[in-house]
């Protein structure tokens, strides 16, 4: 099947591009990974779509003090290379090398990708357990969220009609800081069937543990000094039937190594 007929437009800023958006059955146009394939399915049948890619500032990064702000638009790509700032020395690297295979990652965006909220992605996970926050921006103004907010459940997030993800800002790791991430795929670069992170980083107090590719949004355990200290079994499947992944005992299992995985590499 192909894609129905829709208008087709290419803002040059942000203010240009909520103006468009405010047209009946408009859809903003990022990397077109899980776009494209749904507009070819006709799961999505919009009038216009109005294409992110020449808006400067959503492909800008802003590298401050406690913090780096990536753009909507860059790319898992741009991220691989290191080719920006990374304030996570190295794992945001590390997550988007594993994420599809090249040509998906040349086009798709960090921005597009926590949008879609597939659960089976590798950024909300990932920027779940960072703690990052997103920069919205709409028909009544800027605001911003924290991530765990922003991300509300299967395919679905604190985005309003007309809304832009303009921006994500991570906060920078302090130099004790570990990070642990584990993604289990059929195959090398597939979205994941379970995922386990965890962050340790005693100089900013944080202990966090994320389950992800559940049936919903990220699964976070805020205090998980406890279950970092003794990863054993019962705590990781009593963190995982927290998650609601109680029912399927296979399923169950996969998260739990998954979680288990991620904070042995703590202390890797
Ligand atoms: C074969 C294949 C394998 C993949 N494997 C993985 C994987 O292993 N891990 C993984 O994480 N991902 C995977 N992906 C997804 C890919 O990484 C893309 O990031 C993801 O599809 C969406 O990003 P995009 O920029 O292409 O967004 P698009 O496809 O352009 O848009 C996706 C949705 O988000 C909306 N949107 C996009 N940008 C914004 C914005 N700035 N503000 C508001 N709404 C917006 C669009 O309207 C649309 O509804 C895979 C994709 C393919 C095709």
């Amino acid at each position: 099947m192909k894609a129905c007929a829709f208008e087709y437009e290419r803002p040059r800023n942000v203010e240009s591009a909520l103006r468009l958006l405010s047209t009946e059955n408009s859809k903003i146009l990022a990397g077109g990974q899980s776009l494209g394939p749904m507009l070819n399915l006709r799961v999505v049948q919009p009038a216009l779509l109005v294409d992110l890619r020449g808006i400067e500032e959503l492909k800008s990064v802003k590298d401050e003090k406690d913090s780096v702000t990536l753009g909507a638009c860059v790319t898992h790509a741009q991220i691989e290379d290191g080719r920006l700032p990374d304030p996570t020395r190295g794992f945001m690297r590390e997550v988007a090398a594993n994420i599809a295979y090249r040509a998906v990652r040349n086009r798709g965006t960090i921005g597009g990708s926590l949008a879609h909220a597939d659960p089976a992605a590798d950024w909300p996970s990932a920027l779940s357990v960072l703690g990052a926050t997103v920069l919205i921006a709409g028909p009544g103004g800027r605001h911003e969220i924290p991530i765990e907010k922003f991300l509300t459940g299967l395919f679905e997030t604190a985005l309003k009609t007309g809304d832009i993800l303009v921006a994500i800002r991570v906060p920078k790791l302090s130099a004790r800081a570990r990070v642990g991430y584990w993604k289990f795929c059929r195959k090398a670069g597939e979205f994941a069937q379970a995922i386990g992170a965890a962050l340790d980083d005693p100089e900013r107090g944080v202990a966090r543990a994320v389950i992800g590719a559940t049936r919903g949004a990220p699964h976070i355990l805020a205090d998980a000094k406890a279950l970092f200290a003794k990863p054993e079994k019962q705590a990781l499947l009593h963190a995982v039937d927290g998650a609601g992944l109680a029912a399927d005992a296979y399923n169950r299992q996969l998260h739990a190594v998954a979680l288990r995985r991620a904070i042995e590499k703590l202390a890797a």
